[in-house]
């Protein structure tokens, strides 16, 4: 059995359902199991109109919700109730006036819940046999609304119980990624991206021998293509480089994915479902020999540095758990650190919680906030053994202001931050440093 999940570009109208469809068939003798993202665009549509809504915006609302549902019955005509069903919860969130991160999660929920069905109903329409699985009935995950975390025996045991079977006498099992539900049927997410998490639950939990993860593009690559568009393909990325890329930005995997597959030593490939006889990127365990001293470079704006400066307390003892147990009250992750004599400077990409975080910090100094940065991040084994790469980085971007550096824990990434309006410039000024001479082995050109 594989798992194939398809992300929102792969699904995002009827002709992207139909190719996808097509590229599950010609596998249906290796008993796919899919999982699907909602059609490109709908989950950020959801979570605007439940914004609107809750800001008692109920007309903007109801206008997103139109648009999605022209493109939903489109597709499959019974999504209508959906429709009626969403309407309803927006009116109610307007007349509150307050949205919680439970229903946030349930207005979310619609991409996928019909996504999925969507997916089910095309296969059979095509003439395959294919089952809805219900990802509200099986993804069983704790309530950390938003960001829910899967309790993979419970999960796996519903697996067992209602796709297992349905693989087995040969059906397509079809279910909807990034949802799921707590133990007592209140519908959660995953997170932003949660589709390629699901996946990779359902293969760990049912001993895929493949999971493979259909995207918009050939496979992981030297860089987003979108910012250098002559990036080669990595045709073979370890768990660990991937991870750390995903974490900085390559949104093309979801950081958590590798996890549950990693434990098990389950193959993870990334394909392109526009170009479906390529091979991908194969996501190993462990990173085979490359003559570049880098696999790929990732980039995350948005980010923010808040540095405290204190000549009486820094070195104090207890400074620094007083600093970041107010980022952990606040559960605002931070991604850099560095320090001074007298100052300490955290980066987050997160700051809906900034207002608070800052008033709780004031009385360990002075505390001064720069945003509209972002974080270039260069990931690749080799720089655990080389020599050498900070000065040829560096001297790549010597006519780009770097704020702070860090030689991450993992001993496999080397990052920076830079202003926002220079992260592209930066990202392809070190793409052709370390990319100008490529290996064969490792690396694909673009065709
Ligand atoms: P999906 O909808 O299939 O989940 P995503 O939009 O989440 O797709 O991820 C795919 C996108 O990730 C690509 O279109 C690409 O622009 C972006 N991306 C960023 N960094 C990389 C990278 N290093 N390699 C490949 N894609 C990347
Ligand atoms: N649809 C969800 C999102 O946009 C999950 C996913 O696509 O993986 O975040
Ligand atoms: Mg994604």
């Amino acid at each position: 059995m594989i798992v194939m999940k398809f992300g929102g570009t792969s699904v995002e109208d009827g002709a992207a359902i139909d190719r996808s469809c097509q590229i599950v068939a010609q596998r249906i003798e290796r008993r796919p199991f899919v999982v699907v993202s909602a059609l490109g665009g709908a989950t950020n549509a959801l979570l605007e109109a439940g914004k609107l809504a809750a800001d008692r915006q109920l007309d903007k609302a109801l206008a997103i919700a139109t648009s999605l549902e022209q493109r939903h019955l489109e597709l499959l005509p019974s999504t209508v109730s959906d429709f009626t069903k969403l309407r309803e919860l927006l009116g109610a969130l307007s007349a509150i006036g307050e949205l919680s991160p439970r229903t946030l999660d349930l207005i979310a929920s619609y991409g996928e819940a019909m996504s999925s069905l969507i997916f089910t109903h095309r296969l059979n329409e095509l003439g395959y046999r294919a089952v809805h699985i219900d990802a509200r009935r099986v993804m069983v995950t704790d309530d950390t609304f938003g960001k829910a975390a899967p309790l993979l025996d419970l999960t796996s045991a519903r697996l067992e119980e209602f796709a297992r079977p349905r693989i087995q006498a040969g059906q397509i099992a079809v279910m909807g990624g990034f949802i799921g539900t707590t133990t007592s049927g209140i519908t959660t997410t995953l997170g932003r991206g949660g589709s390629d998490y699901s996946a990779a639950i359902v293969g760990a939990a049912m001993n895929a021998e493949e999971i493979q993860i259909w995207t918009d593009v050939d496979g992981m690559m030297t860089a987003d293509p979108r910012i250098v568009p002559d990036a080669y393909k990595v045709k073979e990325i370890s768990f660990s480089e991937a991870a750390e890329l995903a974490y900085f930005g390559a949104k093309v995997l979801h950081p958590l994915t590798v996890l549950p597959a990693v434990d098990k030593g389950i193959p993870v490939y990334i394909l392109n479902s526009r170009k479906p006889g390529g091979t991908g990127t194969r996501v190993t365990k462990d990173a085979g020999p490359c003559t570049n001293l880098i696999k790929s470079i990732a980039s995350k704006r948005g980010i923010t540095v808040v540095t405290v400066s204190s000549s009486r307390m820094l070195m104090a003892h207890g400074f620094l758990r007083a600093l970041f147990e107010v980022f952990d009250r606040h559960r605002t992750a931070v991604d850099m650190v560095a320090t001074s004599e007298v100052s300490v400077s955290l980066t987050l990409d997160n700051v809906a919680a900034l207002p608070a975080i800052l008033e709780e910090l004031k009385p360990l100094g002075e505390v001064t906030v720069q945003d509209h940065l972002a974080l270039i991040c260069m990931v690749g084994n080799n720089l655990k053994y080389t020599p050498g790469i900070a000065y040829r980085a560096f001297g790549s971007v010597k006519d780009i202001n770097i704020l702070m550096v860090s030689h991450g824990a993992s001993n496999i990434n080397l990052s920076f931050i830079v202003a926002e309006s220079d992260a592209n410039n930066a990202t392809q000024k070190l793409h052709a440093e370390f990319f100008g001479e490529f290996d064969r082995k490792i690396f694909e050109p673009p065709v």
